[in-house]
């Protein structure tokens, strides 16, 4: 499949489709060697559109092009979530949601735990992080990328580091959580950077 490569002479500025703080550390980290002038949807004053996608692709899809007509420039955009193995893979493309309108994630945290416990299970549950990577341009061209973290769950959230749900995720083989481990570890074994890795194979490099 010939993929669409992004060319940072031509196209000096990426914007960075999201409004979540958390999120947009993490991919300037991770576009930084790049010499893209990464600036964000929040700070361009773009609209958060409507996800209303069924999957983790769909969702960044909707994101990356309304980034990217709105702007007239190429947008990268994440759609992720937490998807835990004993509630069939909820939240999922809901993780977000599951915070509510005020981004609660100490509530979110501890619905999981409350949907767990119902299932007589909780400390050590499996779950897994999926991160779906979108880069779009004007013209409505896309190309999409996914990557996983495997791990598992632990009760209470612990950390003060990171964002969302990563005071309870433990990743696989460790024993710290995504928020208690330096950031540069987890920039380099995330979800987020598993599906970068596949986008600057098949657009940057
Ligand atoms: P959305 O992609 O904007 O729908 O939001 C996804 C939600 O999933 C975020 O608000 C986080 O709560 C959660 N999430 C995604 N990636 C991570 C991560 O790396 N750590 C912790 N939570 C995450």
């Amino acid at each position: 499949m010939t993929r669409r490569r992004l060319d940072p002479v031509a196209d000096p500025v990426l914007v960075i489709a999201t409004h979540n703080p958390g999120k947009l550390r993490e991919m300037e980290a991770l576009v930084a060697p790049y010499r893209f002038s990464a600036v964000s949807a929040k700070d361009m004053n773009l609209p958060e559109p409507v996800e209303d996608g069924t999957t983790f692709i769909e969702n960044a899809r909707i994101k990356a092009i309304a980034a990217a007509q709105g702007s007239g420039k190429p947008a990268l955009a994440d759609d992720s979530g937490l998807a835990v193995d004993a509630l069939h893979g909820a939240p999922g493309i809901f993780s977000a949601r599951w915070a509510g309108p005020d981004k609660n994630f100490a509530a979110a945290i501890d619905r999981v735990r409350r949907e767990l416990a119902w299932r007589r299970t909780g400390e050590g549950a499996s779950a897994h992080f999926v991160c779906a990577l979108t880069l779009a341009w004007p013209d409505g061209h896309c190309e999409d990328f996914e990557g996983i973290a495997r791990g598992s769950l632990t009760f209470p959230a612990r950390g003060e580091r990171g964002f969302g749900y990563d005071p309870v995720f433990i990743p696989e083989g460790g024993t710290r959580t995504y928020a208690e481990i330096d950031p540069q570890e987890k920039h380099d074994s995330s979800h987020r950077a598993a599906a970068f890795r596949q986008l600057e194979a098949a657009c940057l490099a």
